[in-house]
């Protein structure tokens, strides 16, 4: 894949699935925007690395994507830095799990604004310079306890649900200005997200995989590189799972 000139904003790209998609861009020849919250050290690390894989230039930024004035501001300062952005995925996420009648409204609060209130942000904030440019490639990172659900995590499967009602909403929306919305689904990632379920948890979700084994953020990063990429050019308000079949 050739994204030669085309820039790509990746949100919480410090880590994991994140990390695996910014550097899978910059290894397609795009400049990148890494975004990250807390993990400074990380993000410089993933920023130093994306110029090694290929990026011709990087910008690494802190910004909480839950808070609409920093959103906005990681957004200006890709258009700033780079004259455009083409490409934006939106990936940061959080758990904050538990059982319904045990969940706090923190924990509610902060899943739905990180993982759903987040791309909203991001995304009202870069679509202004997309419809200017008549291009644009959008992709949300939701989940397939989006599409199943999973006891224990009913605020991360409301945000991930809604995430996908989100992109086929806004596909609609923005479809005739040559800006595409699609969104990923992933199923169980090896990353530090999931490392922390017992080996009871684990055992029990391989079972459940028809490929028998769990997927890798390079797994998802592949299909994020081909929506953002020209080849998915027909391709728009489309949920495409990345789990092993879990979720056939
Ligand atoms: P991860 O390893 O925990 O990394 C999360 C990333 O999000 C980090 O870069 C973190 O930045 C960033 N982040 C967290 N809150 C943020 C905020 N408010 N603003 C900006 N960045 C923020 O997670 P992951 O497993 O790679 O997951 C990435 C995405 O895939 C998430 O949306 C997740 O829900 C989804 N997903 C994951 C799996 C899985 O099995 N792992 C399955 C389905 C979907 P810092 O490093 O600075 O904290």
């Amino acid at each position: 894949m050739n994204l030669d000139g085309r820039t790509a904003l990746v949100t919480g790209a410090s880590r994991g699935i994140g990390r695996a998609v910014a550097l899978a861009f910059a290894g397609a020849g795009a400049n990148v925007v890494i975004n990250y919250v807390r993990n400074a050290r990380a993000g410089q690390e993933v920023a130093d690395e994306a110029l090694r894989t290929g990026a011709p230039r990087v910008l690494l930024f802190q910004a909480d994507v839950s808070r609409p004035e920093e959103a906005a501001n990681l957004v200006q300062a890709g258009v700033d830095e780079f004259g455009r952005l083409d490409i934006v995925v939106n990936n940061a996420g959080i758990t904050r799990d538990n059982l319904v009648m045990r969940m706090k409204d923190e924990d509610w609060d902060a899943v739905l604004n990180v993982n759903l209130k987040g791309a909203f942000n991001i995304t009202r904030a870069v679509l202004r310079h997309m419809l200017k440019a008549r291009y644009g490639r959008i992709v949300n990172i939701s989940s397939v306890i989006g599409l199943r659900g999973n006891a224990g995590q009913a605020n991360y499967a409301a945000a991930k649900a809604g995430l996908i009602g989100f992109t086929k909403s806004v596909a609609r929306e923005v479809g005739s200005r040559n800006i595409t919305v699609n969104a990923v689904a992933p199923g169980f990632i090896l990353t530090e997200m999931t490392k922390e379920l017992s080996q009871e948890v684990r055992d029990r979700m391989q079972a459940e995989i028809p490929l028998g084994r769990f997927g890798t953020a390079d797994d998802v990063a592949a299909v994020v590189t081909f929506l953002g990429g020209e080849a998915a050019g027909y391709v728009t308000g489309q949920v495409i799972a990345v789990d092993g079949g879990m979720a056939i």
